[in-house]
């Protein structure tokens, strides 16, 4: 998604605005928290600001009374002997230290369990709404992209929230608070010591801008490591089967060796804002020295005042010097925000219509009336298709490859909704009901099911989550399952491997079965469910899906025509149409696409057959 390019924190505000405003009901949640933090960090400040004053007392009335230019004008301090004067200033500091960093302590363990409360909050949200959406959002986005924006983009921001944003603003208003309090002690000297500042301001929004852009380029590259790395791992059988290791290895280094010098750049940028700071710093000590010494001995000022800006000095620089680190962090993490913002705001495209109900029992007459359907634009994919498929009816797909028919039953779930026309259930259009409440009551068993990393007591449950254990059984038995996961190692409970590899085909394609078969649902989708079994794994697969779709509306797709025959309906699908609808004896008798198929599986058959 392409972010437009931030060169400030100026620029970044739009976007910091968005964010603040999107995620203001999360905020809000935490009012109360926030509202005591900010009450200690202005107390924390206040607190800062006085910080050098007893210092300016010790000097102006205890070490250098020569100078003293009138009294405190507290009564019960101006009564006080020096030495009960000392040591009523030096506790005042002691509690001045203390009360600050109990300020400071509510302060930031405010901030940061509100900060941590809302991106948790957030995070769900992200989560929750991703896997709502479309089929056709997940096949356009990078899976590793996304993951990096539940992970490390949600970290990003309230990792920059608690380290960045609170100390900004902290050191922003102690800044203002110590700008006023100088004018206040001497207008004149005030001014010099803020005359470095615009050469500060210049240095800084040069350099950081400069950091930004490497950082900036870093994430990206972050970005596509994590793509790549997910890619492959996630294909690895095939990048090891095409031997694609080196080239996925070349592509990955580059990024990761890239990635380095950006950060090497990026550091070596940051240490040099430093470093200037350092240099302006000293340079404002020393204009205010100067000339704050003669006004000292012209007696306009006290050497305590002198004390009060040399110290302000060094504290309002000091915060200042990570400035260039602070806005950089800030504008990472709006564009991580920003990220994070693009996927929530995409609306599903696929989502429950006003007013939709939730689905009754349903009986499973499934009607096609002129559906036409396209992923692309332009793309045509099914033209026009009617048909109708009584309940308890089967019906098969068959034809060439690309055809149409997988893209036939995922319109059926509601992966995606037709174009033009409409899918009805017992007489009803299916965008009536509620997604959920439809997907419920259709069960699949797709070529190559994928099974969880969980126990197989588990992979069928979540064909039903309220299955009870005996009813779980019930369905492995039904999916000829039931005797090959007793001899596993720890029988129901035992834990498959991710992608269930622990498993032979055939078997994973048996506990999809007792998957589906637990569900009770009305349709059944079968897509090419026996390919690439050995045969007598799927003749123990064919029984288990003959119990599974027995008084069931089903939809078979197959390129093996042998179940195809018994069913009692057959659409030949080729180019996104049906060209030929009927029963095997009618296909056959028509002598068209279907009859040929036939014939050719049949001679293969034969020959196959002959050459045993
Ligand atoms: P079949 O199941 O008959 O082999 P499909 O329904 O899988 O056919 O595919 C029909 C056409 O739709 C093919 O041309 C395929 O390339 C295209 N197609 C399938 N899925 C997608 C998708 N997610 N995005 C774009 N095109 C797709």
């Amino acid at each position: 998604m392409a972010r437009p390019d931030r060169k400030s924190l100026r620029a970044a505000l739009p976007g910091i605005v968005r964010i603040l405003r999107r995620f203001s009901p999360q905020i809000r949640q935490q009012k109360n928290l926030l509202v005591v933090s900010f009450v200690a960090l202005i107390a924390e400040i206040f607190l800062h600001l006085l910080e050098p004053w007893p210092l300016k007392f010790i000097f102006d009335y205890i070490l250098l009374p020569g100078f003293k230019t009138q009294p405190l004008g507290i009564p019960f301090l101006d009564e006080l002997s020096p030495f009960a004067l000392l040591t009523t200033l030096t506790l005042g500091l002691v509690a001045i230290a203390a009360l600050r960093a109990t300020a400071a302590y509510f302060s930031v363990v405010g901030m940061s369990l509100a900060a941590t409360n809302i991106l948790t909050e957030i995070r769900a949200d992200l989560y929750s709404h991703l896997q709502r959406l479309s089929l056709s959002f997940h096949h356009k986005a990078k899976s590793g992209d996304l993951i990096t924006r539940v992970t490390s983009d949600i970290d990003r921001l309230r990792e920059v929230t608690v380290m960045a944003v609170m100390p900004l603003l902290a050191h922003s208003l102690t800044l203002v608070g110590m700008i006023a309090v100088m004018f206040w002690l001497h207008w004149e000297l005030a001014l010099i010591a803020i005359a470095v500042f615009p050469l500060f301001i210049f240095s800084t929004m040069r350099l950081t801008k400069r950091i930004r852009q490497v950082v900036r380029q870093q994430r990206q590259r972050e970005g596509a490591m994590a793509a790549t790395a997910a890619e492959s791992i996630g294909a690895i059988k095939i990048v090891q089967a095409l031997s694609l290791q080196d080239m996925l290895e070349n592509t990955f280094f580059s990024h990761n060796r890239q990635s380095l010098k950006d950060s090497a750049k990026a550091q070596r940028l940051a240490a040099g804002l430093e470093r200037m700071v350092e240099l302006l710093v000293g340079v404002s000590i020393a204009l205010v020295l100067w000339r704050g010494v003669q006004l000292v001995l012209r007696q306009s000022l006290t050497p305590g005042d002198l004390l009060v800006f040399v110290n302000y000095l060094r504290i309002a620089f000091k915060p200042m010097r990570q400035l260039a680190k602070y806005t950089g962090q800030i504008a990472k993490a709006t564009a991580s925000g920003e990220r994070v913002l693009d996927v929530l705001d995409i609306v599903p495209d696929i989502r429950d219509a006003r007013g939709a109900i939730e689905a009754p029992p349903l009986k499973g007459t499934v009607q096609f009336k002129n559906v036409s359907f396209a992923y692309e634009q332009n793309k045509s994919i099914l033209k026009d298709l009617s048909f109708v498929v009584y309940s308890g009816q089967h019906v098969a797909l068959v034809g060439p490859s690309g055809g149409g028919k997988s893209t036939l039953v995922s319109l059926l779930l509601r992966l995606y909704d037709p174009l033009e026309g409409k899918i009805l259930i017992d007489a009803h259009d299916i965008r009536e009901y509620k997604l959920h409440s439809l997907r419920q009551q259709i069960s699949v068993v797709l070529q190559d099911s994928i099974l969880f990393a969980a126990s197989v007591k588990d992979n069928i449950a979540y064909g039903c989550l309220q299955a009870s254990d005996q009813e779980i059984e019930q369905a492995a038995r039904l999916a000829n399952a039931h005797n090959f996961i007793m001899a596993l190692p720890q029988g129901y409970d035992t834990i498959l491997g991710e992608r269930g590899a622990t498993l032979s085909g055939g078997q994973r394609q048996r506990i999809a079965i007792a998957r589906a078969a637990v569900r009770q649902a009305p349709i059944v989708i079968l897509d090419e469910p026996t390919t690439g079994l050995d045969q007598e794994n799927e003749h123990a697969v064919n029984e288990a899906l003959e119990r599974l779709t027995k008084g069931r509306t089903t939809f078979l797709i197959s390129h093996n025509l042998k179940p195809v025959v018994q069913a009692d309906l057959i659409l030949y699908i080729e180019g996104g149409k049906i060209l030929e609808k009927g029963t095997h004896i009618e296909l056959i008798r028509l002598g068209g696409r279907y009859a040929a198929m036939y014939a050719l599986q049949s001679t293969e058959g034969n020959g196959l057959m002959a050459m045993r």
